[in-house]
């Protein structure tokens, strides 16, 4: 069975409804987006405004199909619309949308969390990523009693004021060394290091030790595309914490309940002293959380001193979404992620390999990128010397035929579990396209 394509980049009226939202969006909202990445200012075009769902598909609001290889970005690891996160979504709002009290559904939520990580004693549920990390690094200052954080170049962290430094995701993608707003105050306790460089890590260390309240890491890169740590590197960040008395706070906002059961925990087992979470822990809604050791998450209000809050945080609607994502990701929804992304993978290589593109798949668990270099990337130096000006023209050619990766060369590409065999013949038939539009692109055309 041939798949035909669903779409056409040179058919202007294909995607005209598309075009006439986003230029309408753009009056109401800066760039006409919600998340700056969505306006595909990497990739030049318009950007999709889906209408529907569906398992592995999206629609535009064109009705146009797409084989969705974002998955909101990662937390649709059961596919879009999944039955029994929706009845159990319909089931929760049809009791009250938010009371502003306790429920037991935040008790089983955090409970799920728990009984999955283990080095997590304690969770705490909040809107967002970047209020997790936010919060997170709040509570090691208040805990150790210190002010510097050290990150990683080309690890994305949410918004934090003091985390937008050489941040990865959107910051990448549209190439700001860091953000205007963000106040020489903010930045200065922030200690940015390259990825993967343990020397780097000691040097800091040894200049600062005594000053470093937590180091925060993505558990494994996904934000610069997908770049793992290497061998025995989680391990001595938790030692060099350790020795100095500072926490190790792992961000599994993009890898927690994706990359295993456990999050990339469950993949190394290097305990973190906080960790992160977001994404697939909200089955879609707006939910994140952070946790770790219970003699640090002791400190929190109104437990402890440092203070944290939130209006809807633990919202039941969304708390239902995500316990009825994690009670749904069986070990069968794991091995369908692995066995997809391996998949993906290798139809990616063997394209460009055809069309004699110099490229790179990379992987960090089931996250997937593809980067166009012969050397492999370790870190966000190598993920931006590698040649980003053939990822426009080869993502088009996938959009065109049907095809939605994500629309900048420093997203990792998220596979679900949704991923069928049509999918996969669509995806088959695309790249090859897309593979001879990236041996074509010219440098700065
Ligand atoms: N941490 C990591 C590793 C992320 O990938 C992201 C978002 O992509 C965040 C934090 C921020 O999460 P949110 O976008 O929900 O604020």
């Amino acid at each position: 069975m041939t798949s035909t394509p669903v779409n056409n980049r040179s058919d202007e009226a294909s995607v005209a409804t598309s075009r006439a939202l986003f230029e309408r969006a753009a009056k109401a909202t800066p760039g006409g987006v919600n998340s700056p990445v969505r306006a595909f200012q990497a990739v030049g075009g318009t950007p999709r405004f889906m209408v529907k769902g569906q398992g592995a598909y999206l629609t535009d609001a064109d009705g146009n199909e797409y084989v969705d290889l974002v998955a909101s970005w990662g937390p649709m690891i059961l596919g879009h619309a999944h039955p029994a996160v929706v009845e159990a979504v319909q089931r929760a709002a049809s009791s009250g949308l938010s009371f502003g009290t306790p429920t037991e559904g935040e008790i089983e939520l955090a409970e799920e969390i728990i009984s999955r990580v283990a080095p997590v004693e304690q969770v705490r549920l909040v809107n967002s990523g970047t209020e997790a990390t936010m919060s997170a690094i709040r509570l090691a200052r208040g805990f150790t009693g210190r002010r510097k954080v050290v990150k990683f170049a080309g690890c994305y962290h949410g918004h934090v004021d003091a985390l937008l430094a050489q941040a990865g995701s959107g910051v990448a993608t549209l190439g700001l060394p860091t953000t205007p707003g963000v106040t020489g105050a903010q930045a200065e306790d922030t200690l940015v290091l390259p990825y993967n460089d343990l020397d780097a890590v000691r040097a800091a260390f040894a200049e600062h030790g005594a000053d470093i309240a937590c180091l925060i890491t993505e558990a494994a890169a996904g934000n610069m595309g997908a770049v793992a740590p290497e061998a025995g590197f989680n391990a001595a960040l938790k030692e060099l914490c350790s020795a100095n008395g500072a926490l190790l706070v792992m961000d599994e906002v993009m890898t927690g309940f994706r990359v295993s059961a456990a999050g990339w925990y469950g993949v190394e087992g290097v305990a973190g002293d906080l960790y992160t979470f977001g994404k697939v822990m909200s089955g879609g809604l707006p939910a994140a959380a952070f946790g770790g050791r219970a003699d640090v998450m002791a400190r929190l209000a109104p437990a402890g001193p440092v203070y944290q809050a939130g209006t809807l945080s633990g919202n039941p609607v969304a708390v239902a979404a995500g316990l009825a994502t994690l009670r749904n990701a069986t070990a069968e929804v794991y091995t369908a992620l692995d066995t997809n992304a391996r998949k993906l993978g290798s139809l990616l290589a063997d394209a460009l390999t055809a069309e004699g593109v110099a490229h790179r798949v990379q992987y960090a668990g089931n996250l997937v990128s593809v980067f166009f270099t012969e050397d492999p990337v370790r870190d966000y130096e190598g993920a931006k010397a590698a040649q980003t000006w053939r990822f426009a023209p080869f993502f088009h050619e996938l959009l065109a035929r049907g095809v939605y990766p994500p629309p900048s060369a420093f997203e990792a590409w998220f596979v679900s579990a949704a991923l069928d065999e049509r999918a996969f013949e669509r995806i088959t038939e695309a790249l090859p396209h897309a593979a001879a539009a990236a041996a074509a692109a010219k440098e700065n055309s």
